[in-house]
């Protein structure tokens, strides 16, 4: 959560470009923010409620060669002006993300110390310029602060007396610094810097970073000057810029063809066979496990299913707040999926060190290189969906549901004579679809209702729960998905004539079930739409029919548009729900 940039420069730099990288930064917070920076040797700080667009009306038109600024998703305290970043006490002016589990007990230490407000990034403020004043060493305060604190963060730091450096460190929240010709930057996320520099440094938790001018230094953890490697960052210029589209979701949408193909280029270009060489066999594990979070734990229900029906491994997929604290002892022939777009989810990052401990292997499908879970896995894959903005995931979701049916082919369908074709011919099955869907009488139905319902069985079941999930985060109708057999068991009671119900029916096996169970929520006056790839199935929208393996890559393009026509027209900030953020690096 939270947004942080920053830079230092031998030049003088717009406060645009602080501005401009921090509205980069909005998907992953934008209660509040805020920016500290230096003009004519004088640390400057302003803030202000709301979007980045209020902030920007409040800054001059000056320049500066050193700054930090901050996006805010608020844990401790309200989002008010006093709690808004960058936070100031003393020597010490600084911008965090994440949450400090131990703040309170930092804050008795801090005795009279007057506080202005309710954060707990407030709290490290103050106590790190206590730090300072007894050692006056900026390394050896920002040294003592990491020992004392307890939970996760990405600091910046400006001392008082030294307003021409920035100090970084982190600990399981990110932090990425940029290498540009004359300016060293540091982010939340390389997004807010890319139109400056793809050169990045990847901070080790455990590091310090000192910014100076066009100078980076980095210290170990013993406080001695270390080498550190400059890479060429993944993400393009491209993926921050809408292109014409009106949302960022609808972009990522339309851009879910390319990424399939992206992917199936990386995998398995001319055949299956080659998934050999990329992906490990999980069929020589007697069982798995799939962790993740929202969507990413929707995206596990399918490759549990799959992997059911494909590979006949018992699968069992946990939500990665529940599983981190659940009694589970695994097995050591047990395989652990993790999945995070982010690849820093801190729920899904604390189940997978839970898993290392138990000793079972570990396999994390992200989509950002360098990330924790990334760097932690056993068997880290990389997705191919590249920067995703929307905090509503589209295109890092399929990424995901096609990575693991790649992992279900690799591991038992790779001599399947004419599964390669038509994973090729996706893309376009995908692309067609889409483009010709006339969505106007669902959007007209469903736009001014207050509830609707998803029904489906099997896999079905899997693809409501992210349809579901899809349209209430971005028009805040309040959605629910079933397993259609168990709507008599309690749900259908709330079905009238002001409900919709979908139901999704892709499964063959269990079609004619989830027919009558439509028929009985029409029977208590819902309106009902059914949605199927079936032939036999007299269907309001016909989804095109692909191998089952594949279906649910196309079907959930269905919903992933209609919830973004639907949250449009009743006007809600279709890249930026509220309250929403997209990257959850906190509990
Ligand atoms: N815990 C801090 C706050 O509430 C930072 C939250 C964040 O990472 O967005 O201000």
């Amino acid at each position: 959560m939270c947004g942080i940039i920053g830079l230092t420069s031998k030049a003088n730099v717009s406060l645009a470009v602080l501005s401009t990288g921090l509205k980069q930064l909005e998907y992953r917070g934008y209660d509040s923010c805020g920016i500290a920076y230096v003009d004519d040797n004088q640390l400057n700080i302003r803030k202000s409620l709301g979007k980045i667009i209020e902030l920007e009306k409040q800054l001059p038109m000056t320049v500066t060669n050193c700054a930090i600024a901050h996006t805010r998703w608020a844990t401790h305290g309200m989002p008010s002006l006093a709690n808004a970043h960058p936070h100031h006490h003393g020597m010490v002016t600084l911008v965090h993300n994440g949450i400090i589990e131990n703040s309170s007990k930092l804050k008795e230490e801090l005795g009279n110390e007057q506080l202005y407000g309710q954060t707990d990034s407030e709290i490290i403020c103050a106590y790190l310029d206590m730090l300072y004043a007894r050692c006056h060493d900026h390394l050896q305060a920002l040294w003592h602060l990491e020992q004392m604190i307890k939970g996760s963060y990405a600091l910046a730091v400006i001392f008082g007396d030294a307003l021409d450096g920035i100090y970084c460190v982190r600990k399981d929240n990110p932090l990425i610094l940029g290498v540009a010709e004359d300016s060293i930057y540091l982010a939340s996320d390389v997004s807010a810097f890319i139109e400056h520099t793809d050169q990045v440094v990847y901070l080790e938790q455990g590091e310090i970073a000192l910014l100076h001018e066009d100078q980076l230094s980095i210290y170990d953890k013993n406080l001695q000057l270390s080498d550190y490697v400059i890479e060429r960052s993944l993400v393009n210029k491209e993926d921050v810029r809408c292109q014409g589209f009106k949302t960022f979701m609808l972009k990522e949408i339309y851009e879910q063809p390319t990424v399939i193909a992206r992917m199936l280029d990386m995998f398995c270009p001319d055949d299956l066979q080659q998934l050999k060489d990329n992906l490990l066999d999980i069929s020589k594990y007697d069982q798995i496990v799939i962790v993740g979070c929202g969507s990413a734990y929707h995206a596990g229900l399918v490759g549990q299913i799959l992997i059911e029906n494909n590979l006949e491994i018992p699968v069992r997929t946990y939500l990665a707040s529940e599983f981190r604290y659940a009694n589970i002892n695994l097995r050591s022939d047990t395989l652990a999926i993790f999945i995070s777009q982010s690849g820093e989810t801190a729920d899904t990052l604390a189940a997978l060190r839970k898993c290392k401990i138990m000793n079972i292997d570990t396999l994390a499908i992200v989509n950002v290189i360098g990330s924790s879970l990334y760097n932690e896995a056993k068997y880290p894959l990389l997705t191919l969906a590249n920067k995703e903005i929307s905090v509503a995931t589209t295109k890092a979701y399929s990424a995901q549901v096609l990575m693991l049916m790649l992992l279900i082919i690799r591991s038992g369908l790779m001599d399947d004579p004419t599964l390669h074709q038509k994973l090729l011919a996706l893309p376009k099955v995908i692309t067609n679809f889409i483009s010709s869907l006339d969505l106007q009488p669902l959007v007209a139905e469903l736009k001014d209702k207050e509830h609707a319902y998803f029904i489906g069985r099997q896999i079905d079941h899997a693809i409501c729960l992210e349809a579901a999930l899809k349209l209430k985060e971005i028009s805040y109708i309040h959605c629910e998905a079933y397993a259609a057999g168990e709507l008599k068991h309690g749900s259908i009671a709330l079905i009238n004539e002001n409900s919709v119900v979908f139901a999704n029916i892709d499964e063959q096996v269990v079609a004619d079930k989830t027919l009558s169970n439509l028929a009985e929520v029409a029977a208590r006056k819902a309106k009902v739409f059914c949605i199927s790839s079936l032939e036999d199935v007299a269907a309001d929208i016909k989804i095109p029919r692909v191998k089952a393996l594949l279906q649910p890559l196309v079907t959930i393009t269905f919903y992933q548009l209609l919830a973004h026509e639907v949250a449009l027209i009743r006007g809600c900030n279709v890249d930026q729900p509220r309250n929403l953020a997209k990257s959850v690096t906190v509990e």
